[in-house]
């Protein structure tokens, strides 16, 4: 049975950009910053550093994505403490941590996360009615999954 998870009206966002995106994601924040203001920010290592800068708050700041920051926000998803993710990846460089990028990637679809990875989006997501009220958010059902059988003999 799938289940719910409530999206409270103060939002935990997670931010990432990759370097030739962090421009494009710190002048979408400090166009933000205002609606910003109303929610929680976390962030890989160096992008968080730059927003606390530009948006003169704080962000909780985890390692640099290619050292484990993108494995962390992972976790942090996997464990219901993430509600919304806004990742600028550059689609025009290949990077060293791309198996994290794409793990990432798969980890807000697997528990329906809303994910911007880009400003049109960004836009879409920060305008939604949704950012300013409790979201109810259906999670995937996983139970037959996990009750799968394993072994042959079974
Ligand atoms: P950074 O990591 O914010 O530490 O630069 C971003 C990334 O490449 O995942």
């Amino acid at each position: 049975m799938s289940s719910i998870k409530i999206l409270g009206k103060r939002k935990k966002i997670a931010l990432v950009a990759h370097d030739h995106k962090k421009a494009d994601l710190l002048e979408w924040a400090v166009h933000n910053k205002a609606a910003l203001a109303k929610h929680e920010l976390v962030a890989t290592g160096t992008t968080g550093k730059l927003m606390e800068e530009a948006l003169d708050r704080p962000v909780k700041k985890l390692l640099s994505g290619p050292l484990g920051g993108d494995q962390q926000i992972g976790a942090m998803i996997a464990n219901g403490e993430i509600d919304m993710m806004f990742f600028f990846w550059d689609p025009m460089e290949a990077q060293p941590h791309d198996s994290d990028v794409k793990a990432l990637l798969r980890l807000c679809v697997a528990w329906n996360i809303p994910m911007a990875c880009d400003r049109a989006t960004a836009d879409f997501i920060m305008t939604s009615p949704f950012m300013h009220e409790a979201y109810e958010s259906t999670l995937p059902d996983y139970t037959d999954y996990l009750n799968r059988k394993v072994k042959d003999n079974e």
